[in-house]
């Protein structure tokens, strides 16, 4: 019942492309064409943070990481269609779109990914409100799903961030710093070298940080910074997109 109202409320044309959707493709929402149009991001690139290798000397993106974070991954590249379809989830009111995005991810290889449980990045109280849902949960419901591992809403924000997009790196630093914690009580970690009661019940698995777009990846490691303070030792992190880092220099 609830599926036929979806397929009344929901646009029978690709969200991208606007190409008419036959019936058994029917409950996407960016067609097939659109998806393989994606373009996914491949190896060669850092081992850390899966961003291209510069031609000369170490990778400068993830130096200041915190040691737990061990592996960032993205699905795509986040160009036109790609970008149509993350503003969707975000802006368009259609988290169902989540789904397609989680699809493109489901290959994304992060080491522990078996034993892993995965940690949404919070929006802002006021953001969420306004917003209806956290495009990241949904992205990590979706994920969760595919990859048949728990989906745990750890962390919490503790203030609203300005949008990144205009910030230059050392702003996007500067923006997150201190903005994560954990949501105490649901967690399988250790808090000043005391056991909290688990809902994971395994405090040495892995932590998968989800994201919709990683861009210089600051959200991630301030995120990855407020789990390690709580004593996790290994977070990987996955976003759907990534964007081309603009160059501030
Ligand atoms: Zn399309
Ligand atoms: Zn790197």
């Amino acid at each position: 019942m609830r599926e036929a109202l979806e397929q009344l409320l929901l646009p029978a044309e690709c969200l991208v492309c606007r190409a008419l959707f036959s019936f058994p493709t029917s409950r996407r929402v960016v067609c097939d064409i659109c998806r393989h149009r994606w373009r996914p991001v491949q190896p060669p690139w850092c081992r850390r943070c899966g961003q291209p290798e510069p031609h000369f000397g170490p990778c400068r993106l993830c130096a200041d990481w915190p040691a737990a974070l061990q592996a960032a991954r993205s699905a795509v590249w986040l160009d036109a269609s790609a970008r149509a379809a993350v503003h969707a989830l975000k802006y368009g009111g259609l988290p169902r779109i989540a789904e397609d995005l989680a699809e493109a991810m489901v290959r994304l290889e992060v080491p522990g990914r078996e034993a892993a449980c995965l940690v949404p990045i919070p929006l802002g109280r006021a953001r969420e409100r306004h917003r209806g849902y956290n495009q990241s949960e949904r992205l990590a419901r979706a994920l969760g799903r595919r990859w048949g591992r728990p989906v745990v809403p750890l962390l919490i924000r503790t203030r609203e961030t300005k949008t990144q997009t205009a910030l230059t790196p050392a702003a996007r630093l500067a923006n997150v710093a201190g903005a994560f914690q954990l949501r105490i009580g649901d967690c399988g970690l250790r808090i000043h070298g005391e056991h909290v009661e688990s809902a994971i019940r395994n405090p040495k698995s892995a932590i998968v940080l989800v994201d919709d777009v990683f861009t210089t990846g600051a959200t991630l490691a301030e995120a990855a910074r407020a789990l390690e303070r709580a004593g996790a030792d290994t977070v990987l992190a996955v976003t759907f997109g990534r964007a081309v880092v603009p160059d501030f220099t």
